[in-house]
């Protein structure tokens, strides 16, 4: 276990954070949100259970923290279930290697999420030509080659069951990335939205560091199909979901959520999607 697994040459520490960094909001009971300098982690469980599965794996050398904020909830010395990934991004997979040999626990992801996941491919370049702002003139920098994780990564059950949450299904959200996925909890119309959408302007530096409070679509510089994003962005909105937690912001809820949601999926082509880059066609 462990010795096959290796990040792409390009891995590296990223020098960019904002307020949230290195705090948690509980969302529900057993929804929990932390943040890792720029994108969200989430604890699914009751930190008196000791049953919980992670979601997501923060951003590089971001372990150490991890596991703290992990044993503040749930505990000292205990360890999630499964780590669930909504995709490979650099900022979803940072600390996966370091936090597998840690915690030996399986990953799951979604099967075309694999090539990403098992050194095979590269994402597609970010795109620093695209409408956006000074994150996507940094996209460059970003890792981009492929994480390995050997045999630790599996694919998620075609039925839509996710491993560990009996009462969560999954639902592909491509667009951002081919094999996105979003999860859904019926009982109260929980979404855990991946970055389908996001609720801070992930492509300005100012508001990512402030976090200020908007409804957008996914980040401009790593989406690559935007016909698929907004379909992604239509088949969420018609969950109507009671609270969204994304990969980027604070979690929105009720009102905001629902017409800030309608208003995405109306002005899609004109608020999300880029009025130029090289992946607009
Ligand atoms: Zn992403
Ligand atoms: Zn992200």
């Amino acid at each position: 276990m462990g010795k096959d697994m290796y990040y792409g040459d390009d891995y590296k520490y990223i020098p960019a954070t904002s307020v949230l960094s290195g705090s948690g909001i509980e969302v529900l009971p057993d929804l929990y949100q932390y943040t890792v300098q720029i994108v969200n982690i989430h604890m699914v469980g009751h930190p008196e259970s000791n049953e919980f599965v992670l979601i997501d794996a923060g951003m590089s050398h971001s372990a150490k923290m991890i596991i703290q904020a992990v044993e503040d909830r749930f505990g000292e010395k205990v360890r999630p279930q499964a780590i669930i990934l909504t995709h490979g991004h650099f900022d979803h997979v940072g600390a996966l290697i370091e936090l597998i040999e840690y915690w030996n626990v399986p990953v799951y992801a979604h099967q075309l999420e694999m090539p990403y996941l098992t050194g095979k491919e590269s994402y597609p370049e970010p795109d620093p030509t695209v409408e956006g702002g000074l994150v996507a003139k940094a996209s460059p920098l970003f890792p981009n080659e492929p994480i390995n994780l050997g045999n630790n990564i599996h694919t998620l059950p075609e039925d839509h069951s996710v491993p560990h949450l009996p009462e969560f299904k999954w639902i592909h959200t491509p667009g951002h990335a081919p094999g996105q996925v979003a999860l859904f909890r019926e009982k109260d119309r929980a979404l855990i939205a991946a970055d389908t959408f996001v609720t801070v302007k992930q492509d300005s530096l100012y508001k990512v560091l402030t976090q200020e409070q908007e409804l957008n679509g996914p980040p401009r510089y790593l989406t690559t199909d935007w016909k698929a994003a907004k379909r992604s962005v239509e088949t969420l909105a018609k969950l109507n979901p009671s609270v969204a937690r994304t990969g980027h912001g604070f979690p929105m809820r009720g009102n905001d959520l629902k017409t800030g949601l309608q208003h995405l999926v109306n002005q899609f082509d004109t608020v999300a999607k880029p009025d130029y880059g090289k992946y607009t066609h």
